[in-house]
């Protein structure tokens, strides 16, 4: 028997502690929570078995269904901006590989995260299973509608593009709330900020971005072209 499986493993290990620094730190990741969440959690679990030797590259990736995985930073800026404690109740739309559930999972008391594709929420599951992150809840449906039975969430992340801010979302966000947003069209959005002051919402708009769509009664409507892959 060889070494190899752990040979792999340092070389994750290092790939992984190289991402937070040139691709996190460097570029304005300041965040410390956020940062030892991505500096722990193997984001070669999450990608398809043949892209594990590209997983800390500084890009998005594909993975099933034409989704795709989001690039680190963006992960990171995301994460950051989203402002998570370890008391909060979060819900994540698009779980898609789950990585971003992951790292949040390490932020935050409990995450909900939902996927309307149900074989992408069930490998999700079991791969935040596989790493012993047990307070994670993997959820299928349209998220677009948000969940209202377990709310209302100190905070919401969706990780897929929406044409404006769905309504059933802002309902949901409990006051002093915070939500982070791709907004805009399908070829560009802008990552948007949304703050609950009681009955306000107060938007930031933020860096250009672009994600797969958000699909479902208060986003976009199904199209049946699925030439998503390329996008983050
Ligand atoms: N956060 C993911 C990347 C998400 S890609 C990760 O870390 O890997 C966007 C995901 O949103 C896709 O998996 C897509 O199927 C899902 N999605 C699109 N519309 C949705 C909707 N209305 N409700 C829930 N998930 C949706």
């Amino acid at each position: 028997m060889g070494h190899s499986g752990s040979d792999a493993n340092e070389q994750f290990d290092l790939a992984r502690q190289a991402m937070v620094q040139q691709q996190l730190r460097q570029k304005g990741i300041r965040d410390e929570r956020v940062l030892a969440a991505m500096a722990t959690v193997p984001r070669e679990a999450f990608v398809r078995p043949q892209d594990k030797s590209l997983a800390y590259d500084d890009r998005a990736l594909p993975i099933e269904w034409c989704q795709t995985i989001s690039q680190p930073y963006i992960v990171g800026l995301m994460s950051q901006w989203l402002d998570v404690h370890e008391q909060h109740k979060v819900l994540e739309i698009g779980t898609g590989s789950g990585y971003q559930a992951a790292i949040l999972a390490k932020l935050a008391r409990h995450v909900y995260t939902l996927e309307r594709l149900a074989a992408l929420s069930r490998d999700a599951r079991t791969r935040l299973m596989d790493l012993g992150l047990t307070n994670v809840t993997c959820l299928v449906g349209d998220g677009s509608r948000g969940f209202p039975s377990f709310g209302p969430y100190d905070r919401i992340i969706t990780t897929a593009a929406a044409p404006t801010v769905p309504a059933a979302l802002l309902e949901q966000l409990a006051d002093a709330g915070k939500l982070v947003i791709p907004v805009g069209s399908h070829e560009e959005q802008v990552l948007t900020l949304v703050e609950r002051q009681a009955s306000r919402f107060i938007e930031t708009p933020g860096i250009a971005c672009r994600f797969v769509p958000l699909i479902g009664e208060q986003a976009w409507p199904e199209t049946g072209s699925a030439s998503d892959s390329t996008k983050r």
